[in-house]
């Protein structure tokens, strides 16, 4: 299957490897992607798309082809950088600068890889055009923002994406990670953590150091909120879930003898069902509401969940459906089953809200053999992983590997023509 697709990756793996170059020296924060959206609309219309749009939920960009009767079949890649300052040294590494949302000026990177996927989709897209007689069906390509911030897929949706364009029954995605170039990890059923953000704010009275009997001071509220929530997940969960919830962000205060009026917290929580996720989520509010009233604060706290990200389910028999055509192209011995990932993503917002199955896999992107033996002596944690300012994927075989896996997948529930 896909053999003539496969066959003509040869041709165009330079081209894809400049435009990977360019991509990943030119990154772009989280919904500032203009740059990256233009590029890649363009790289879609001269592969011969019969429909694209750009802007699509603030920067997103959709291909369509129209080939026939049969399935409508997604592809999906972000293509979201973030603020971190590389350091791989490499020669094509990105010294960019941007604003972020908050008014900082910040390094960025395309730390998390999604210059890959956004440049192994352009790569698979561009063979699925060329082969329009080998399949039929529509072939829907989805280019997101914003995944880092889990609101760029939710954006799309709310923006008509399946509205606009043809709704597929199955949404297909990948994500480069810290395993070995040329290799193929999965698992089926919840293979990514949801995740939930929330801004609390605590009001307190400030004045002056010395006299705190004239204050309610809100670090000292912060303070017990902070040991408090650490009761969560050991108290109130049941051993056999599992859950996360960190305090990322505690800000209060100017000066040593200035009694703050208030204190802000951060918190990200990680949850693998709903039920596990509505106890953790209540649990917080109890326990920031109750000690903001046990210290006396002027006002009821503000609580505001601001991102979320649902569980990543790959869908169990559709999945496997798609490994065995993994198997076939790239042999057993490449492919191996993963535990599931504590890091989120929001490609599963579009199969939710359309109720189809959703297939998502990770792709090595580390030189084989010392990340092989790094893994074998039990030191896979102090591989370079996304996010890290060291994070970077070999260009081959990380780019083929990433390209065939996005054929062989849409192959797989394409229609033969
Ligand atoms: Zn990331
Ligand atoms: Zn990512």
């Amino acid at each position: 299957m896909a053999d003539a697709e496969i066959a003509g990756l040869a041709e165009i793996r330079d081209y894809l490897a400049d435009l990977y170059r360019d991509l990943h020296r030119h990154p772009e924060l989280s919904l500032q992607e203009t740059r990256t959206a233009t590029v890649l609309a363009k790289r879609l219309r001269d592969a011969g798309f019969d429909e694209v749009a750009e802007k699509v939920g603030t920067t997103g960009v959709v291909g369509v082809i129209r080939n026939g009767d049969g399935p409508v079949v997604m592809l999906r890649a972000d293509f979201d950088a973030l603020p971190v300052e590389e350091k791989t040294g490499l020669p094509y590494a990105s010294t960019e600068r941007a604003v972020a949302s908050d008014g900082r000026e910040v390094p960025v990177m395309h730390a998390c890889g999604h210059d890959m996927h956004a440049t192994c989709l352009v790569g698979a897209a561009t063979l699925l055009a060329r082969s329009r007689q080998e399949w039929s069906g529509t072939l829907l390509v989805v280019f997101q923002p914003a995944e880092e911030l889990a609101v760029g897929a939710r954006g799309m949706v709310d923006d008509g994406l399946f509205e606009r364009f043809p709704a597929p029954r199955i949404v297909l995605g990948q994500h480069v990670a810290p395993l070995p170039a040329g290799f193929i990890g999965y698992g089926t059923g919840p293979v990514m953590a949801s995740m939930d953000s929330l801004d609390v704010t605590l009001h307190g009275r400030g004045g002056h150091g010395s006299r705190p009997e004239a204050t309610v001071d809100p670090v000292v509220m912060a303070a017990n909120v902070v040991t408090r929530l650490q009761g969560v997940v050991s108290r109130e969960v049941p051993p056999a879930e599992s859950a996360v919830v960190t305090i990322g962000r505690l800000q209060a205060g100017t000066k040593d003898n200035i009694i703050p009026d208030r204190a802000e917290l951060g918190i990200n929580i990680r949850t693998y069902s709903a039920h596990t996720r509505d106890l953790v989520r209540s649990a917080i509010e109890r326990i920031v509401r109750a000690e903001s009233e046990a210290s006396a604060a002027v006002s009821e706290p503000d609580l505001d969940w601001f991102g979320s990200a649902p569980v990543l389910v790959s869908e169990p028999a559709a999945t496997e459906t798609t490994m065995a055509a993994f198997a076939q192209h790239f042999g057993q011995q490449r492919l191996h089953t993963m535990p599931q990932v504590n890091a989120s993503e929001d490609v599963g917002v579009f199969g939710d809200v359309l109720h189809v199955p959703t297939v998502f896999w990770f792709w090595g992107g580390l030189e084989p053999e010392s990340t092989i033996t790094a893994i074998r002596e039990g030191r896979s944690d102090q591989l370079p992983s996304n996010h890290s300012p060291f994070f970077a994927p070999l260009i081959e075989p990380t780019l083929s590997t990433g390209v065939e896996a996005l054929v062989i997948a849409a192959r797989t529930w394409l229609d033969r023509s």
